[in-house]
C-alpha cells in the first residue's frame, strides 16, 4: 500500500475541503506516512482493512466467524486480526452506518476501545436488540468500523476545589432538549 519513493502532488478531494497533497502512486495523504497501523493475521479467513475513499476516518472490520444471532441474543464476533497503532493513539471500535441503516434496532456494537499496548486479537461483542428476528453473521460480513485517534494522558489528582464556571454543575438537559427553544 504504501510506496517507497513518495511523489506528492496537489489534489482537492472533496470540493468543501482544501489543497492535500497526495502520493501520485500509492495516494496516502502527505504527512500520513509517518503513521502505520500494523494488522497481523490470526486466522486465514482475516481480511487487512483499508480506507475506502480518501476522506474516510474509519476502515471496515470483518467477521471470521459464522452464526447465529436469537432474538436479544448476545455474541462475540472474532476478526483474526491482532494490531498496533501508532504510540499516543487509540482505535475505536463503533458501529457501521451502513449495518444500521439496512438494520435498524438489529445488531448494536458497543463502543469498544483498542490500547496501544494490546496485541491480543480485536474481538467485537455484538447484542440482537430485535424484538422479532433472529440476525446472521457469516464469515466476510464486514461488521463494524475502527478509527484511529490521538489521545492525551494526564496526570491524575485529586482536589477539593475545581475552577468556577458560568455553567457550573448544570448537567443533562440544561441547554433545552430536542427541539428549538
Ligand atoms: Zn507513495
Amino acid at each position: 500500500m504504501n510506496c517507497s519513493k513518495h511523489k506528492w502532488k496537489s489534489t482537492k478531494y472533496h470540493k468543501s475541503f482544501d489543497n492535500y497533497e497526495f502520493c501520485e502512486y500509492c495516494k496516502i495523504r502527505r504527512g500520513d506516512e509517518f503513521n502505520t497501523i500494523k494488522f497481523k493475521k490470526l486466522d486465514d479467513n482475516a481480511v487487512i482493512p483499508k480506507y475506502m475513499t480518501d476522506g474516510a476516518v474509519g476502515f471496515d472490520i470483518y467477521s471470521t466467524i459464522s452464526f447465529t444471532l436469537a432474538v436479544g441474543g448476545t455474541g462475540t464476533v472474532t476478526t483474526g486480526l491482532a494490531v498496533e497503532i501508532p504510540k499516543g493513539s487509540e482505535l475505536t471500535i463503533r458501529q457501521r452506518s451502513g449495518l444500521s441503516k439496512e438494520y435498524p434496532n438489529y445488531i448494536a456494537i458497543g463502543i469498544g476501545t483498542i490500547d496501544q499496548d494490546y496485541r491480543g486479537e480485536i474481538e467485537i461483542p455484538v447484542v440482537n436488540n430485535n424484538t422479532t428476528h433472529m440476525f446472521e453473521i457469516n464469515i466476510g460480513d464486514r461488521i463494524a468500523q475502527g478509527i484511529v485517534s490521538p489521545i492525551i494522558r494526564c496526570v491524575i489528582e485529586e482536589v477539593d476545589e475545581l475552577s468556577e464556571t458560568t455553567r457550573g454543575e448544570k448537567g443533562f438537559g440544561s441547554t433545552g432538549g430536542i427541539t428549538k427553544q
